[in-house]
């Protein structure tokens, strides 16, 4: 695609990076099959070739106004588009760009910030969400049923194995996974200690800074990226192994972390080592020898929900289901098995009605072949999708956490 960016704007990295990604579209419209958004609103607007447009007329200074943030907004960062795209278009990336660009050039109004500023300022931080997470839960009975279904419960954790192994690898707890949860981290200790490995954690370590690269809000994110290194980098001085992400939307931003501070000269070498040290969960697993597990699935049905972060962000998708069958489990049938479940991040507070559509088409089709779980592998998913679903909904790890606890009763 031939652009026309002002050269002025063009000496700013982040436009001339935005620049080359826009030049390496070549408009063939293949991303709109795939694309949630606009299945659901049929408009080129709503489809990542139409936002590509938008941004390209706004880099180039023709327009930013609030339809340009208005169809920016609806977009799920899901990245189905990138996984599509035979010319690599990397989309994600300049969505984001743009989503930056568009809050200087034409800024929301005040309401729509503060609403904004009010997530940022409590979700991404844990003692803040367990207040507003304890204070939902008091007025509870009082909240409509709607509203209620979408309230995750407190839960506590579960005991983990102390530290015991040679091979020894870190955990991310994240920001509301140990509130809502915390069973998925004790689940990855209990297996990975019967695969001996240990399993720690790094107090100091917090958010991962996703929510706030994803809503414009990049040097608090970065931020919170140098707080997370600095956490870590005693045990990654001390020869820890990786550095394991069971939320898969944490593990696609850990694992840009080189890239979100390649010009920060204090950071940029340490971002890059935590960047390559980053594994999915499922990454770990399938690199072990589980075979004395192959049974404990037992035919159960179970379907899986790849999240986007998994398959598009990381490109693991099936990674965990080949897993999940190894262990003895039958994977049900899940139509359009690359469509967005509609969590991503605040989009189910911030897009309320197009998020509601997803989850409703999303557990359409998990439900349709009559499994007795659903699993998934990330935090968003798994609260979105039990707000709404009839069929108990797990991370993955806690399903053979849970099986292989019985096998071992069973002895
Ligand atoms: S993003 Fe990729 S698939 Fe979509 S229009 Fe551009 S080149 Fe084609
Ligand atoms: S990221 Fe997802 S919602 Fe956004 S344009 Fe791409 S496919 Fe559509």
């Amino acid at each position: 695609m031939q652009t026309a960016i002002p050269p002025s704007q063009l000496q700013r990295p982040e436009i001339a990076e935005a620049d080359a990604i826009l030049r390496s579209c070549v408009h063939c419209g293949f991303c709109t099959a795939t694309c949630p958004t606009y299945q659901l609103l049929g408009s080129e607007l709503d489809s990542p070739r139409g936002r590509i447009y938008l941004i390209k007329e706004m880099l180039e200074g023709n327009t930013s106004s609030e339809k340009t943030r208005l169809h920016l907004d609806r977009c799920l960062t899901c990245r189905s588009c990138e996984t599509t795209c035979p010319s690599g278009v990397q989309y994600g990336r300049l969505i984001e760009i743009g989503r930056n660009e568009i809050e200087i050039r034409a800024p929301r109004p005040l309401w729509s910030r503060l609403v904004r500023q009010a997530l940022l300022a409590v979700i991404p931080y844990t003692p803040r969400m367990r207040l507003a997470l304890l204070l939902g839960n008091l007025s509870r009975p009082l909240l409509p049923a709607s509203l209620r279904r979408k309230l995750p419960r407190s839960r506590s954790a579960s005991p983990r194995p102390p530290e015991r192994h040679q091979r020894r690898m870190l955990v991310l707890e994240g920001c509301v996974q140990p509130l809502t949860a915390p069973t998925t981290n004790a689940a990855a200790a209990r297996v990975l200690d019967k695969l001996g490995i240990s399993l720690l954690s790094a107090a100091a370590a917090g958010c991962c800074g996703a929510m706030h690269q994803h809503m414009s809000a990049a040097e608090d994110a970065r931020g919170m990226m140098r707080r997370n290194i600095d956490a870590w980098w005693p045990y990654v001085d001390d020869g820890i192994e990786a550095i394991v992400m069971t939320a898969s939307g944490c593990g696609a931003m850990v694992k840009e972390y080189g890239h979100a501070l390649q010009d920060d000269p204090a950071y940029a070498t340490k971002a890059a080592r935590i960047s390559s040290l980053t594994r999915d969960l499922s990454e770990i697993l399938r690199n072990e020898d589980f075979s004395r597990f192959a049974e404990i699935g037992k035919g159960k049905r179970v379907a899986c929900q790849s999240s986007c972060t998994l398959q598009h962000g990381q490109k693991l998708g099936g990674v965990v289901e080949k897993i999940l069958q190894q262990c003895g489990y039958v994977l049900t049938p899940v139509a359009d098995g690359h469509l967005c479940c509609g969590a991503a991040g605040a989009y189910t507070l911030l897009q309320p009605a197009l998020s509601q559509q997803l989850l409703q088409n999303k557990l359409q089709a998990l439900e349709q072949g009559k499994p007795e779980v659903i699993v998934t592998s990330n935090i968003g998913c798994q609260l979105h999708l039990e707000s709404a679903s009839n069929i108990p909904v797990r991370h993955w790890i806690e399903l053979l956490d849970t099986e292989m606890a019985s096998k071992s009763a069973d002895r």
